[in-house]
């Protein structure tokens, strides 16, 4: 009998997780030779979510919940849960029935033909908007062209991993998770499942257009040093040209004498310098940024309370 974990992040999902596990748990009750066991965590939900979580575990044995002092965001949930985890395989998927249990089966054969990990994808973008989808597009491209780390496009965070793979994601615990480039960055053998779009069963996304656009930004400099460079060679450039334009300028000088100075030239040069320092002082920010958050040391999460043994979940942080 192989268990297998079934990690799933929550933050205000009371309206859904009920239908949720109904769903889910019709679905894997009935796969013989596996045993489940559900991960809920509760991302420090304003809603009734743990008191259903509660509700859930008091029912169901094989159901644990971890609850987080506050809202910590998806990605340390999600390590929360696979910390917790003890299952030979552990599956990681959205609460609100975005991510389709009927799947899991498949999940598995992948799993039996030799895969370490079985992961969805999405078909189409059905129920996203037009310019949404065209931003993310752009965000695969360009990541995948900074990065050593190829993202597999339209990827979602639904997969199964094996153990030995689960350990591999939690050896890299860096505070600013970005699970998407972390999954690739392991490497092991993955199957995508390619599915269909579904729209949210209830409730409502949590993320709004600016989170979504440092969530790409995030995903960029965690895995690429690509925009560091990129300043160096415009500095670079822009002084190969300034060296041609003061050759230019002196011969000028010497063979037609000191001519009025232009004051636009002055000042374009002096307005063009300025953005492009401020735009690399910016890009260095934001790396520094990143590096002060990571040497602050900071645990991912907090657990406020949890069902499972103790000794798993007050150590969060190694
Ligand atoms: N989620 C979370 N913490 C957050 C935001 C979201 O745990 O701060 C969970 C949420 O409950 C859901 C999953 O992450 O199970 C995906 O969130 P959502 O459906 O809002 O994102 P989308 O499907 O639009 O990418
Ligand atoms: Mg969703």
């Amino acid at each position: 009998m192989k268990t297998v974990d079934l990690v799933v992040p929550c933050y205000n999902e009371q309206e859904v997780l009920a239908a949720f596990f109904k769903e889910t748990d019709a679905w894997v009750s009935n796969i013989p030779g596996y045993e489940f066991r559900y991960i809920f965590v509760n991302d420090g939900s304003r809603d009734d979510t743990l008191a259903q979580m509660k509700a859930l575990a008091a029912l169901h044995p094989q159901v644990h919940y971890i609850s987080f002092s506050r809202n910590f965001g998806k990605e340390a949930a999600m390590y929360a849960g696979l910390k917790s985890s003890t299952g030979d395989y552990v599956i990681v998927m959205d609460a609100d029935l975005q991510h389709p249990p009927a799947m899991i089966p498949d999940m598995l054969k992948g799993i039996q033909e030799g895969y370490d990990c079985v992961a969805a994808k999405r078909s189409s973008r059905k129920g996203e908007s037009r310019l949404r989808s065209w931003f993310s597009s752009q965000f695969y491209r360009l990541s995948n062209s900074l990065s050593d780390v190829k993202m597999e496009k339209d990827a979602v965070d639904f997969r199964i991993m094996s153990r030995q793979m689960v350990n591999a994601v939690l050896e890299l615990s860096e505070r600013q998770r970005f699970s998407k480039g972390i999954f690739m960055w392991v490497g092991f053998n993955t199957k995508w499942i390619p599915y269909e779009n579904v729209e949210r069963a209830m409730g409502t996304t949590k993320w709004s257009f600016k989170s979504l656009f440092r969530y790409a930004l995030d995903g960029i400099m965690a895995f690429s040093t690509a925009p560091l460079r990129m300043v160096c060679g415009l500095g670079i450039f822009i002084s190969a040209v300034a060296f041609i334009y003061i050759c230019i300028t002196l011969i000028q000088t010497l063979i037609f004498g000191i001519s009025v100075p232009g004051y636009v030239t002055t000042l374009c040069a002096v307005l063009f310098l300025g953005g492009i320092i401020e735009f690399s002082v910016g890009i260095l920010g934001e790396y520094i940024s990143r590096i002060y958050m990571e040497v602050k040391n900071r645990p991912i999460y907090i657990v406020k309370e949890t069902n499972i043994h103790e000794q798993q979940a007050s150590k969060p942080l190694e």
